[in-house]
């Protein structure tokens, strides 16, 4: 039907204009649009239906009146791939270049607020995001204090139910606590058509899931994207190599018990990686001490131990790079190797993080700040981490991410 009415628009722009009038179309041309993928040639009219859903893709000749010019990049709904917001009350809280370790006990120490207080800043948080054009976000969540907005289906959510325990003795009551959270997370979205809510139980950090909690997990992890906090300090590898570093130290900090741990002579990644073999799609955040040797590792893993064969975007594109440049300056005043993962043809998305570690949750400031540190990557390939692949990594693309026929990208403007 819809190409039956394309069909007719092409060739009547008289009779489209009765559509338009009947149907509220939305004919839309910018400055430049973005597809997700490229830049489109210049003149290019995209026309939306009432829903938002994607009708045709056409020239300004063909699309006749009513067409709405936007000033500046068009480009789809922005996917902000991490997110923590739980953790929105704690904007300006937590000062800036403490260290990880620091920043970890300041957040578990200070996150107790009023619950209204708490539901107040995630709602604000949302609407911050949506003004931002985000349409789709990878959230981190410890408790079910997000529900109640993401239920309202403003836009489209994949919860990753945040584990963790460094303790063994302590791995089962960890589990089972957060697989009723997990279940809690399990909602339809009234418009399920194009509002996805997905969710996963993922591992917090390396440092952060005992071997005992571990096993618990990966049951899990079929058909899934798994996300976790990747070397996001030095003193990750660290731990990992020699069993020393600021980790010991925060751990004494925390009064947490670490004699079970032996270390393994290995970078992080590379001690924990087998255990996402499983994971549909595996989001490493942060990747601020990834190594060449660590991407080698990747790029040279046996595809037999991979639960599934490589997808249509290929084994590589199921492995996922999230940066999120504006908490790396906040919590480490670090940026991740950029250019290291560019070389060697990684798939990169972005995010935001948290309140708590960002002075903002926007993607446009991310990729304000990568334009600023990395002037020679052109923002056609950045504003592809923006949407596209994000859509990828979330289990979204069929909906969102790009500019096609019979997609519900949403969009925003730069
Ligand atoms: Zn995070």
């Amino acid at each position: 039907m819809t190409y039956f009415i394309s069909c007719i628009l092409r060739l009547r722009s008289g009779y489209f204009h009765y559509l338009h009038k009947t149907l509220s179309y939305r004919k839309i041309t910018a400055t430049q649009i973005f597809d997700g993928h490229r830049f489109l040639a210049s003149g290019t009219v995209i026309i939306f239906d009432s829903t938002g859903t994607i009708i045709d893709i056409i020239s300004k000749e063909e699309a006749g009146e009513d067409v709405e010019n936007v000033e500046g990049i068009l480009c789809p709904g922005l996917i902000n791939a991490h997110c923590h917001l739980e953790l929105s009350h704690m904007k300006g809280l937590i000062p800036e270049h403490t260290g990880l370790q620091d920043f970890i006990v300041d957040v578990v120490g200070k996150r107790h607020f009023p619950e209204e207080e708490i539901r107040n800043a995630i709602t604000n948080a949302e609407k911050e995001m949506i003004a931002d054009g985000i349409i789709a976000v990878g959230d981190i969540c410890n408790n079910t204090h997000t529900l109640f907005q993401k239920q309202q289906n403003n836009i489209a959510y994949y919860s990753f139910i945040e584990v963790s325990g460094w303790n063994p003795a302590i791995a089962s009551i960890r589990y089972e606590h957060s697989k009723k959270i997990f279940e809690a997370y399990q909602f339809n979205p009234h418009n399920s058509k194009f509002i996805i809510h997905n969710s996963s139980l993922s591992p917090h950090a390396p440092y952060s899931v005992s071997n005992d909690l571990w096993d618990l997990l990966t049951p899990h992890f079929p058909e899934k994207t798994i996300t976790i906090h990747n070397q996001e300090s030095a003193a990750e590898n660290e731990l990992f190599k020699t069993g020393t570093g600021k980790f010991r130290d925060m751990y004494a900090k925390m009064g947490l018990d670490d004699s079970h741990f032996t270390p393994t002579g290995k970078t992080s990644l590379q001690s924990y990686y087998s255990k996402l073999d499983d994971a549909a799609n595996k989001i490493f955040v942060h990747n601020t001490f990834t190594s060449q040797e660590d991407i080698n590792f990747i790029n040279s893993y046996p595809a037999s131990r991979l639960s599934k064969p490589p997808t249509v975007y290929g084994q590589s594109s199921m492995v996922f790079f999230c940066l999120c440049p504006n908490a790396n300056l906040y919590i480490e005043n670090r940026l991740p190797p950029i250019d290291l993962l560019r070389k060697n043809n990684c798939t990169i998305i972005l995010g935001t993080d948290s309140l708590a570690g960002n002075h903002q949750l926007s993607i446009k400031s991310e990729i304000k700040t990568i334009q600023q540190h990395f002037p020679h990557i052109p923002l056609e390939e950045i504003l592809g981490w923006a949407t596209i692949n994000g859509a990828r990594a979330l289990e979204m693309d069929t909906t969102l991410g790009s500019f096609e026929k019979g997609k519900r990208p949403g969009w925003a403007v730069l």
